[in-house]
């Protein structure tokens, strides 16, 4: 066998193993019970892209439209996010887009730590699975849920991170550039360095 259908067939085998493995995973959770947010919910959010991607971008928990849709990011944060991937050439396709906290705080509160904490093995479970070379953690909760530590998300930006030996980035969350739109600029300059660093060819 020549060397480049042994690599197809690896590619061929990887690929098909890792859309398999995530899409049981999904079965083997779906009806998680660990915490009352499973008394509230619609649906859990397991996530949603390409399970092969290089980058993986995590948020922190589905709103009301995700609840409903089953897809993270589909309300206006979502279609901010959308335009900041479509802008450095990137969509739902090429990515992985998932959240810290699979399903809906009520009222959109903040994750309590004792949610984050049953709900992080099933994140870590999707990383392991996806195996990306970047992740990008938006806003201060995914960070420090990823990184273990407590800083402000300005002291986590500006610096290549490792979760498992993967790079992660930290950057705002959509939701807060849409409430203060000075994080703008930050939040272009940090997608332009994951562009030019991760993308364009590499
Ligand atoms: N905010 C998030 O962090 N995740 C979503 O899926 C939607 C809004």
């Amino acid at each position: 066998m020549n060397n480049n259908l042994k690599s197809y067939l690896r590619h061929y085998h990887d690929t098909f193993d890792s859309h398999i493995i995530l899409n049981d995973y999904y079965e083997s959770i779906k009806d998680c019970k660990k915490c009352t947010l499973s008394k509230s919910r619609n649906n859990l959010v397991f996530g949603i892209g390409n399970p092969e991607a290089d980058i993986v971008i995590v948020g922190e928990a589905p709103g009301k439209n995700e609840d409903l849709e089953g897809e993270p990011f589909v309300g206006r944060s979502g279609k901010l996010l959308d335009k900041i991937l479509d802008s450095i050439d990137l969509n739902r396709e090429k990515v992985f887009i998932l959240n810290v906290l699979k399903c809906r705080p009520p009222k959109n509160r903040n994750p309590k730590p004792s949610e984050i904490e049953k709900c992080e093995p099933f994140l870590k479970k999707q990383l392991e699975i996806i195996k990306p070379k970047l992740i990008i953690a938006l806003g201060r909760i995914s960070a420090i849920t990823l990184l273990r530590k407590k800083d402000s998300l300005k002291d986590m930006r500006n610096k290549i991170h490792k979760y498992e030996g993967i790079d992660l980035i930290v950057t705002y969350h959509p939701a807060a550039l849409l409430r203060n739109p000075n994080y703008k600029k930050p939040t272009w300059d940090d997608f332009s360095f994951i562009r030019d660093e991760y993308l364009n060819g590499k």
